[in-house]
């Protein structure tokens, strides 16, 4: 038995090599058995790729850090997180706060501890308070001539205003910053800000970001910018985050809630701009963790306060300190809040 399946194997043998020397000079055998064009003698007649595009520097070493990076992509964020959560969170995933924007990651933090020197002004309404404005409303108001003082001193003194993207990317990977950085916000939307801080900021150069309130532009309210007014100021690079939709305290409020006042008002910019925001401004400056949590969440970069200071750092991205602009200061006083130290954090807060 065993001799006759040697006989066979041999036959087998003989027969392939036979077969083989009869192919065609310059093809190969497949294992299929069909005769393929022999591939060494097709690409070597044609060397001009190889020198154009050599084979050694290959897409491979750039593509793979990006691919290394992206598993792990937010160490400070991640702290953050799990830092923030506490057994008594009742947040319950919902089709409705999906938010639709695309989860472009925030930049990758590179692990240094950096902490920058940002004034970030605070204005509201941009123009001569009323004749029945009561103590608020004046403490509120800048008046045109103010504010060109403010621009007036700023230029003179070497500021740039950058904005937040620019402060965040600064705290994140080391983007440099100008010797003298500045960040101009205005808060709620008022329609002064279009006609009169508007025209000041492009006369001297400088930018600033407006913290808005979507429903009563939505609303058409005659206090409030015009989307046409939003969009031309976004147009001549001023910057637009949600203030809300309402002006809320979001404090102990539903996840349903912050969709609606938060995401909602986001989305509503982002439609609008083309741009989905990631910073926002709590109103009244109130918020607790269920709200810095949620901005995670729906993949915001940071939110400003109105707690006095000017120092920032990665961690407390979501808690940025302003320097806060009230009626009647001039540029001798923003002069001074400039390099005010801050308040100390109350306990608890
Ligand atoms: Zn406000």
């Amino acid at each position: 038995m065993a001799g006759f399946l040697g006989v066979l194997s041999v036959l087998g043998l003989v027969v392939f090599l036979l077969w083989a020397s009869g192919s065609p000079p310059g093809h190969t055998l497949a294992a299929s058995g069909t005769v393929l064009p022999k591939a060494s003698a097709t690409y070597t007649a044609t060397p001009t790729p190889t020198s154009t595009f050599p084979a050694t520097p290959t897409p491979t070493p750039t593509s793979s850090p990006t691919a290394t990076a992206t598993p792990s992509p937010l160490p400070g964020l991640t702290r953050t997180r799990t830092a923030s959560l506490t057994p008594s969170r009742t947040f319950t995933p919902s089709p409705t706060a999906t938010p639709t924007a695309t989860p472009t990651p925030l930049p990758t933090p590179d692990g240094s501890d950096r902490a920058h020197r940002v004034p970030i002004l605070m204005y509201h309404y941009l123009s001569e308070p009323p004749e029945d404005a009561d103590v608020y409303r004046l403490g509120l108001s800048t008046t045109p001539a103010e504010f060109e003082s403010h621009l007036a001193f700023l230029r003179a003194e070497g500021y740039t205003s950058i904005d937040l993207y620019h402060l965040l990317d600064a705290l994140t990977w080391g983007r440099p910053l100008p010797s003298r950085p500045i960040i101009i916000t205005f808060d709620d939307g008022y329609r002064d800000n279009y006609d009169n801080a508007f025209p000041l900021l492009l006369e001297y150069g400088f930018t600033a970001t407006f913290f808005v309130l979507t429903e009563p532009i939505d609303a058409g309210s005659e206090r409030y910018l015009t989307w046409r007014q939003v969009e031309q100021m976004a147009a001549a690079g001023m910057g637009f985050e949600p203030h809300t939709k309402n002006h809320p305290d979001l404090r102990q409020k539903s996840k349903a809630f912050l969709v609606w006042e938060i995401l909602g008002c986001a989305q509503t910019l982002e439609a609008r701009l083309g741009r989905y925001p990631r910073f926002l401004a709590y109103p009244s400056g109130v918020y607790d963790d269920r709200v810095i949590e949620f901005l995670h969440e729906i993949h915001f970069w940071g939110a400003v306060t109105t707690r006095f200071g000017a120092d920032h750092t990665w961690e407390g991205r979501f808690e940025l300190r302003r320097v806060r602009i009230s009626g009647g200061d001039d540029a001798a006083v923003l002069a001074a809040k400039l390099h005010w130290e801050p308040e100390p954090v109350p306990e608890g807060s």
